[in-house]
C-alpha cells in the first residue's frame, strides 16, 4: 500500500546516513511488512539495501548472515548463492529452508523479505528468527555513536514487536557458529489451519558434544530456548516445560493458550525423540 505521510526516503551507503534515525523515522528493508498496513507516524524511510553487504559469508566463526540477507537467500533458492541452506556438510543449514517455510509467505515475499527484517519485526510467528535462535545465532547491532554490540538472539526479543533495539540501533548481521552448522536439527511445526500461520513451532538442535537445545516459537509471545546437556528423557522435557512461566503463552486467533501449551508438548516429544536416534542431517 502506499505510505502517504512519507516525505523522504533516503539510501544509506554508508554508517553515516543513519545519523536520521529518529521517531520519525523507520528503517527499510525488504518493506514487507512496512508496506502491508498504515505508517501514520512516519515521515522518512531509512533504505538499507544501498549498503550491498554480502548475503552470506563463510567465516572460520560460522556463517554470518547480512540483516539484508532475502529469504530467498537464506533458504539457498538463488542460484550461485551456494551457502545458503541446505549443504550437506554443515547439517545445521536444514532449519534455515525450514524457517522460511514456517513463515506463512509467498515466494515474492521470500525474493523481497530480509532476515533482519524478520527478527526486528519480532513476531511470534516469526520463522527466520526462531530458525536463527535454534541455531544459538548471536546478532551484531550498530548503536547510533558508532559503537558496535552483540547480542545472543535469544535475548533479542522481549515480547510481540518489542526487541533489545534501542532508538537508533540497527542490526546488521547475525552469526551462526560454526557448532551449530554441524549439529543435527529437528523441526515440527502445526496451524490450526493447513496454511494458516503458525501455532506452535519447536526447533532442535543436536550439537556434536550431545548438547541439545529445543526452541519454542509461534505458541509463545517471544522465542524460548530450554538448554539440555543431552538429549532430554520425557520427564525431563515435562519437567522444564511446567517450569516456564503460564504467562508467555500466547493468544490469538491462531490459536489460545491451552492448546498452545498442549500441542507444544507434544512437538517437544517429537523433535526430542528424533534428536536422539540422530536428527536431520
Ligand atoms: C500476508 C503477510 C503474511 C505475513 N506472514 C508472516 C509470518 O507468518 N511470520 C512473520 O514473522 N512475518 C510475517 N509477515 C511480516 C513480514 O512479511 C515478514 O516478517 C518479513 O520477514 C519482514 O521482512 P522485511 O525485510 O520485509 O521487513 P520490513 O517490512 O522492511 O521491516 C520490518 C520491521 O523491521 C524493521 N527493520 C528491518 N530491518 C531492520 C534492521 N536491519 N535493523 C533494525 N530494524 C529493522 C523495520 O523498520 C520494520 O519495523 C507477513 C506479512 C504479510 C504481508
Amino acid at each position: 500500500m502506499d505510505l502517504d505521510t512519507i516525505r523522504e526516503v533516503v539510501t544509506a551507503r554508508e554508517r553515516a546516513d543513519l545519523a536520521c534515525l529518529d521517531a520519525d523515522t523507520a528503517i527499510l528493508a525488504g518493506g514487507t511488512f512496512l508496506y502491508s498496513e498504515p505508517q501514520e507516524h512516519l515521515r522518512r524511510l531509512v533504505d538499507l539495501t544501498g549498503f550491498e553487504w554480502p548475503a552470506l559469508v563463510e567465516t572460520s566463526a560460522g556463517l554470518e548472515i547480512a540483516a539484508t540477507c532475502t529469504l530467498a537467500e537464506f533458504a539457498g533458492t538463488v542460484p550461485g548463492r551456494e551457502l545458503g541452506g541446505p549443504r550437506p556438510d554443515l547439517p545445521g543449514t536444514a532449519l534455515f529452508a525450514a524457517g522460511c517455510r514456517a513463515l506463512l509467505a509467498s515466494h515474492k515475499i521470500w525474493r523481497t523479505a530480509t532476515v533482519g527484517g524478520n527478527i526486528c519485526l519480532a513476531l511470534p510467528a516469526g520463522g527466520v528468527l526462531a530458525a536463527l535462535t535454534a541455531l544459538d545465532a548471536d546478532a551484531l547491532i550498530w548503536s547510533p555513536d558508532g559503537v558496535d554490540r552483540r547480542i545472543a538472539l535469544r535475548e533479542f526479543v522481549l515480547g510481540p514487536q518489542r526487541t533489545a533495539l534501542a532508538p537508533g540501533e540497527v542490526l546488521r548481521s547475525v552469526t551462526v557458529p560454526r557448532r551449530s552448522l554441524l549439529s543435527h536439527t529437528a523441526f515440527r511445526k502445526i496451524a490450526i489451519a493447513p496454511t494458516g500461520r503458525s501455532g506452535s513451532v519447536v526447533m532442535g538442535r543436536r550439537e556434536p558434544d550431545g548438547r541439545v537445545a529445543l526452541t519454542i516459537t509461534g505458541a509463545t509471545m517471544r522465542p524460548v530456548v530450554l538448554d539440555f546437556p543431552a538429549p532430554p528423557d520425557l520427564d525431563d522435557l515435562d519437567t522444564a516445560l511446567a517450569a516456564l512461566d503460564p504467562r508467555l503463552w500466547f493468544d490469538d486467533p491462531h490459536g489460545a493458550p491451552d492448546w498452545r501449551r498442549h500441542v507444544t508438548g507434544i512437538l517437544a516429544r517429537e523433535v526430542a525423540e528424533e534428536l536422539r536416534s540422530g536428527g536431520r542431517s
